[in-house]
């Protein structure tokens, strides 16, 4: 692994762009002497750590640059564990550029992406998984999202793994002086032990396993198609709800037979919607491909919510195609929305529209268009919608969700080491051969916490980050 600690970076942490103050952080050895030489005011020298000086950024033909706030942090007192001074200067396009430059030219390097969240990992500031929580928190594109990055960042997940580590670490040193001593045929390990250990390593592994279906829709969102006939009303109805939130992250019109998305919050998790062309038989080239992409839409959906034309109700095709998705080999949760209540008439007392459909005995019955108008009219959708993964939720412990593919397909693997030492201890395996399994596991949960890195695996991780960080 390289060692990173030798020259002295920098790099502006907060974003570009009109903004009252930037952020230009700096690290390494000279970070602070670096700084020094460009700074009118105190004598960064002798400063104290976590100490604030008001002064200028002077460049090297004396001309001040800007009015600045630097903050000290001596080694290994800082985020990265070396030397660190920020410069607090004004934002805009300008002067953090040139102050950055400033500080470029008395000797500091420019950062790479993710550069001081790796030195802090290097410097044992935080593990692994909490590096990658750092880069997950400013990804995060929803609450709950950012809760499990921040809970992430706050080490308890870490703390699980890490115990669990330390038992297996110390049962495997048990088991490999029992190697040693073969001949005397001594039992250090106590074999009832390491039963109970692996049961609790096997039912960690397993709960931390369960929450990662969770994670995953915490971090990429709840992909919801809206599916029907041309003209039920699925535009009106997306329009409808994104325009309530306004927080389309993204919208990418196309034509008419093209898919739409956007993305909405409802209760602090992501939500994107994909509007689909028509689900219609045809012998149209374009409109039978727009079909067949609404199809693949909907296999890859989370949920499926099937707007029909209350006027036209659901014809045979459609009430056989909700037949098929219910089926459980779909694992699609549908909503059937019967739209256009506001054009059917409303037998007197029961409240139900006339022409309902009689295969599906639950129907959200709105008024897309209307709803453009009137706030509340999608709550009964948006709360269809929340509970399609309120259970998943309230049961995961937000410290505890796996949201991420690496440590995934590690959490795995660590498993099936573990059943094949459970497996082992059964048939009454040999010490020497239980310490591979117990040995494997290790390996996959230290990769996990970085305690066991390559260096592809580490630059993948830290090129996620942006410069800065
Ligand atoms: P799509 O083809 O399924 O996307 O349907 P659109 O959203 O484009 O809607 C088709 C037509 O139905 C448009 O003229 C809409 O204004 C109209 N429409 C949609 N929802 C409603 C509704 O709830 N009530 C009424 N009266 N018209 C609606
Ligand atoms: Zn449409």
């Amino acid at each position: 692994m390289t060692t990173a600690t030798t020259d002295t970076i920098a790099a502006q942490a907060t974003a570009r762009g009109r903004a009252a103050l930037a952020i230009i952080r700096t690290s390494g050895p000279d970070a602070i002497s670096v700084v020094d030489q460009c700074f009118r005011g105190a004598d960064l020298a002798e400063a104290e750590s976590h100490t604030a000086h008001v002064g200028y950024i002077v460049d090297a033909d004396g001309e001040d640059v800007d009015q600045v706030v630097v903050t000290i942090f001596r080694a290994p007192r800082s985020a990265t564990g070396e030397n660190v001074a920020e410069v607090s200067c004004h934002g805009g396009d300008l002067a953090p550029k040139l102050v950055l430059q400033t500080l470029l030219a008395h000797g500091a390097r420019m950062a790479e992406p993710g550069e001081f969240t790796q030195r802090g990992f290097l410097n044992g500031k935080l593990d692994l998984a909490q590096a990658e929580a750092v880069a997950d928190l400013i990804h995060a594109s929803s609450t709950r999202a950012h809760q499990v990055s921040l809970q992430h960042l706050q080490g308890r997940y870490s703390e699980q793994l890490n115990e669990l580590r330390e038992e297996l670490l110390d049962l495997c040193g048990l088991m490999e002086l029992e190697i040693d001593f073969t001949e005397e045929d001594v039992e250090f390990a106590d074999r009832e032990r390491l039963e109970e250990l692996l049961g609790r390593a096997a039912s960690l592994l397993d709960t931390l396993l369960a929450t990662a279906d969770t994670g995953e829709t915490l971090k990429d969102g709840v992909r919801v198609v809206i599916g029907g006939r041309p003209n039920a009303g699925k535009s009106t109805l997306l329009n409808a709800l994104v325009g309530r939130d306004r927080a389309i992250v993204s919208a990418t019109p196309g034509t008419t037979r093209d898919e739409i998305e956007a993305e909405v919050e409802i209760d602090g998790v992501l939500f994107r919607f994909v509007d689909t062309a028509g689900l219609r038989d045809t012998t149209d080239q374009i409109e039978a491909e727009g079909v067949r992409r609404a199809e693949r839409s909907i296999e890859q959906a989370d949920v499926l919510i099937y707007v029909y034309d209350l006027q036209e109700g659901l014809d045979a095709e459609e009430q056989a195609f909700l037949r098929d998705v219910a089926d459980e080999s779909h694992a699609v949760e549908t909503i059937v929305v019967g739209n256009k209540v506001d054009l059917v008439e409303t037998p007197s007392g029961d409240g139900q529209p006339a022409r309902a459909a009689e295969v599906v005995d639950d129907v959200l019955y709105l008024s897309a268009d209307a709803a453009r108008r009137d706030v509340d009219a999608l709550e009964p959708l948006r709360d269809r919608l929340a509970e399609t993964v309120a259970d998943q939720l309230s049961r995961a412990d937000a410290s505890l969700i796996v949201t991420n593919q690496r440590h995934r397909s590690h959490l795995q693997s660590a498993r099936e080491a573990i059943q094949n030492a459970r497996n082992a201890l059964d048939a009454g395996v040999s010490g020497d051969l239980l310490t591979l399994d117990l040995r494997q596991a290790l390996h996959e949960l230290g990769s996990i916490l970085g305690t066991i890195t390559n260096e592809d695996v580490l630059g993948q991780i830290f090129s996620r980050f942006c410069i800065g960080k």
